[in-house]
Order: structure tokens, then C-alpha cells, then sequence
């Protein structure tokens, strides 16, 4: 199951569901799940697991030591193993983390993702301007959802040429790209480290939490990239997980001309689902033959 999949099968669950208030209440899909919430004072580090009863209906325990927006998560994540599936293994690593993360739970994180944010409503109520630290802060208190997950979601379905990049202990590891900056080829390695005269890496190396807006050449971020045009980038350090965001966006106009990537154009037709795109590939997906 690639992305794509995950994607095409967490719309066609929403679709299945009434959405209208999604954001105040997540029972609708608890439902459709064949599925029960049930709270409960869980160790730390443990957002929830799911029991199945022999009847088939589900029960899914949530730490209610944990944040709102975290349990409206957890429940999503829950659900996404019911849905599709998939078992759990969430002993390894702690779920803020995409280092190392079984494919399944980086799945099914995905999947809730299109949960708690689904993208007609994300789309009918963002508003049209640039993107900011009060922007981003917004759509996540719209959603119920954590800052990242919003900034992240937002560079998905973003018109403009846009990227969201997940960083830990100073290496990127993940990194959600806009369709028009796909389309341009733009391309941020997973795994590489931090570069040199990003925000990301100048607020990192003040060593303290903390958040940053500032203007950088777009090769600083973009393998093989033209020389000479700027990016804004807004990044966010959480040093007690030593995690770091960026989102980088720029003007259309800013965008070079380059060819379409053949390959990439050929993932979008086997998905059919040219309008959520904007991810990079799997982890791992270059290794397949
Ligand atoms: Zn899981």
C-alpha cells in the first residue's frame, strides 16, 4: 500500500461520512469504524491502542493525560488501523517522530491526517493569503489539530509552490511538497541534514525553542536548483524534542522553468488523484523496482 492508496482509501472513508462537524466531534466516524472511544489515564508516551471484541466491534482507548488535539488524533490514528487494517506496532518510537516509524503507523498517520482535516472543507475555509505564523495557528484551532500537522496539510493542498519539512536531531526527514512544486521538480533529500543558511538551521543552532520567518536563496533547500531566487521560509525549533519545521513557499513568478519530471507526472496518473499530489514519495519507494 503506497501513499496514494492510503490517501485514495481515507477519502473514500470520509466520503462515506457526514462531515459537517467533523471539527467539534468525531463520533460520526468513530461509527462508520464499528467502533467505541473509551478514555483512560495511560502511561506517558502511550496515546492509545484499539481492542477488538469477538463480536467485531472495536474499542479504542485514549490517554486522557494527553491534549485534546493529541486524543483527536490518536482516535483518527486508531481508526486508520481499523479501516485498513493494518496492525499496530507502536512500542518502537514515540509517535511524534517519523525516524524509523513502522510503515504502518507512518500510514495510518496519514490517513487520519485526511481525517481531522478533510480537503473539501480544508480548501472551502483557508483563507487566500500568504501563509504566517497566525495563518498556520488558525487553520490548526479551526481542525483541532497540532501546528504541524496544519502546516503540513497546508503545503499539500497549497496552489502556491509550497513545502512543509519535518526535522529531527538535525536531519530532514520528511518533506510535503505543493503540486506546483512537484511539477517544477524541486526536490529536498530525506536524510540529508539541515543546510547551511536555512531558519531551520540558524534557529536550531541558537539552541532554544523558538520561531523564525526570514528570506533565503531557493537553492538552499532545492537539490540541482537554480541559482539566484529567494524563498520565504517560516521554521519552527522544539528543542526538548530537538524537532524541526519549515515551511517554504514563494511567488509563482519565482518558480523556474524546468521540465516536468516524466516519472512523477506517471505516479500522478496510476493515483487518479491528481489534486493531493503533494507529498514526496513513499519512504523507500526509490528502492523499488
Ligand atoms: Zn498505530
Amino acid at each position: 500500500m503506497d501513499e496514494a492508496d492510503v490517501r485514495q482509501r481515507a477519502r473514500a472513508f470520509v466520503a462515506r461520512v457526514d462531515v459537517s462537524n467533523i471539527r467539534e466531534d468525531l463520533s460520526p466516524y468513530v461509527t462508520a469504524a464499528n467502533a467505541k472511544v473509551k478514555k483512560d489515564e495511560l502511561g506517558e508516551g502511550e496515546s492509545g491502542y484499539t481492542i477488538t471484541k469477538p463480536n467485531g466491534k472495536h474499542i479504542i482507548i485514549v490517554n486522557s493525560l494527553e491534549t485534546e488535539e493529541r486524543q483527536r488524533f490518536t482516535v483518527c490514528h486508531e481508526i486508520a488501523h481499523i479501516a485498513l487494517g493494518l496492525e499496530s506496532s507502536h512500542e518502537e518510537v514515540p509517535s511524534w517522530s517519523y525516524a524509523k516509524r513502522h510503515p504502518n503507523e507512518i500510514a495510518c498517520d496519514m490517513f487520519a491526517a485526511e481525517l481531522l482535516m478533510p480537503y473539501q472543507q480544508w480548501l472551502s475555509v483557508v483563507p487566500k493569503e500568504e501563509p504566517s505564523l497566525k495563518l498556520m495557528q488558525h487553520m490548526a484551532d479551526l481542525f483541532g489539530t497540532s501546528f504541524p500537522a496544519a502546516a503540513s496539510r497546508f503545503a499539500s493542498l497549497s496552489d502556491m509552490p509550497c513545502a512543509f519539512v519535518t526535522m529531527e536531531r538535525g536531519a530532514v526527514r520528511y518533506a510535503a511538497r505543493s503540486t506546483a512544486l512537484r511539477q517544477a521538480g524541486a526536490w529536498i533529500s530525506p536524510r540529508s541534514i539541515i543546510p547551511l543558511g536555512s531558519v531551520a538551521h540558524r534557529i536550531r543552532s541558537s539552541g532554544k525553542s523558538a520561531t523564525e520567518r526570514g528570506e533565503v536563496s531557493q537553492d538552499v533547500w532545492f537539490d540541482n536548483w537554480k541559482k539566484g531566487l529567494d524563498l520565504w521560509e517560516l521554521s519552527r525549533h522544539y528543542l526538548r524534542t530537538d524537532t524541526t519545521i519549515s515551511l517554504l513557499w514563494f511567488d509563482s513568478d519565482d518558480l523556474p522553468e524546468v521540465e516536468v519530471n516524466r516519472f512523477g507526472a506517471r505516479i500522478e496518473d496510476a493515483g487518479g488523484l491528481t489534486e493531493l499530489t503533494g507529498e514526496l514519495p513513499w519512504p523507500g519507494r526509490s528502492r523499488r523496482r
